[in-house]
């Protein structure tokens, strides 16, 4: 066996054993080659993943419900400057009605995620989570509307939201300069973070694998961001191109680093609720099910009305944007059986103990 195999796997059994590493190994593993090691890894993750939450995958119903956006993030297709983009707002009968569509396919999360669009005041959007609440009161709400003040929070939070999903986007100041425009605030969105935890969220972090100008070290950053922060969720997807942005010259990111994130990530936190998200499902047709096989167990699919769904373009190339609701969740259920797990209906809280 060679001295580099040997060590790696040495490495990977630590990870496995103790849920934490030198910054010194999560570099050799963050960057080394495609290969052996991979397969080894993933296996690792997976039985973990096994461990505490067998082959059960929770289902998240995604309500994508405004694409306007008050910030300018270089990444991102709905950005404010991107005149090429129709925009829309979904009504709160409209939510209610993917709401319902959702339940009845057996969603029990609804994720409200839309850009950071003043039209929905607090009160709108108190409204609408005590509306679902109220229609469906053995489900979770989960919101994805960016950076608000505490007060904010506090007001969806007692207006019966559950949790809360704000990606850290990277937990380099300098790196997040350079992913966003000086008028957005690295330590606000930090700030954001912790409010929402000491409200009393389930919250959310995550970040975008192969983001322009990621390095190695942002990556082991953010492990150790994540150490601190202790989330529920963690959400990573590969960066994709967006051709309507600043950065339409770069590089999508990679499917093989973003795999071995997930398992990585599933070997930190045993316990932690990880999706399989609609870009690993687009950077490759089997994205999501190899996205479950590397120590993923969520899946968080499309609700919004088939009219909308092409328009909420935060990159390129979006899969399902064609399809209901319910053929979606068809077919879902079928790639995952092929997968190995198996979808549940449930409000599919963290289990934080084995
Ligand atoms: N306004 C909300 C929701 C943002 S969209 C918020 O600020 O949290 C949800 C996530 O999509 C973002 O946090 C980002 O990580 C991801 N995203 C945006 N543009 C992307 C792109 N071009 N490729 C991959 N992921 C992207």
């Amino acid at each position: 066996m060679d001295e580099n195999f040997r060590k790696l796997n040495s490495y990977i059994n630590d990870l496995a054993e103790r849920g934490d590493l030198t910054d010194e190994k999560f570099l050799a593993l963050i960057t080394m080659p495609d290969g052996e090691t991979d397969e080894i890894l993933q296996k690792k993750a997976d039985a973990v993943r096994r461990e505490r939450y067998g082959t059960d995958v929770y289902v998240r119903g995604l309500i994508e419900f405004t694409n306007f956006c008050k910030n300018n993030c270089y990444y991102c297709g709905i950005r404010r400057d991107n005149r090429a983009l129709q925009r829309y707002r979904l009504s709160k009968d409209d939510i209610l009605s993917c709401a319902a569509q959702g339940y009845d396919l057996g969603f029990r999360t609804f994720v409200l995620q839309g850009g950071e669009d003043a039209y929905y005041t607090d009160e709108r959007i108190c409204d609408i989570i005590s509306s679902i609440k109220n229609a469906h009161p053995d489900c979770a709400v989960t919101l994805s509307i960016g950076e608000k003040t505490r007060a904010s929070y506090q007001s969806f939070y007692d207006a019966g939201a559950d949790r809360y999903l704000l990606r850290h986007e990277t937990a380099d100041e300098v790196h997040y300069g350079r992913l966003h425009p000086a008028e957005m605030s690295f330590s606000n969105r930090m700030r954001c973070l912790f409010d929402l935890k000491e409200i009393g969220f389930q919250v959310g972090a995550g970040l975008m694998v192969g983001s322009p100008y990621q390095t190695a070290e942002n990556i082991l950053s953010d492990l150790r961001f994540l150490q601190k922060l202790n989330p529920d969720m963690i959400g990573i997807g590969p960066y994709l191109v967006h051709k309507d942005t600043p950065f339409q010259e770069q590089k999508n990111g990679s499917l093989t680093l973003t795999l071995r994130l997930l398992s990585i990530l599933r070997l930190m936190f045993p316990y932690v609720l990880l999706p399989a998200t609609t870009a690993l499902g687009t950077i490759h047709p089997n994205g999501r099910e190899m996205g479950l096989a590397h120590g993923a167990n969520v899946l968080m699919p499309n609700l919004s009305p088939v009219g909308v769904r092409k328009l909420y373009s935060l990159y390129e190339n979006k899969i399902c944007t064609g399809d209901e609701s319910a053929q979606c969740r068809n077919c879902l259920e079928q790639k995952v059986k092929s997968a190995g797990y198996k979808i549940v209906t449930d409000r599919g809280d963290v289990k934080r103990e084995p």
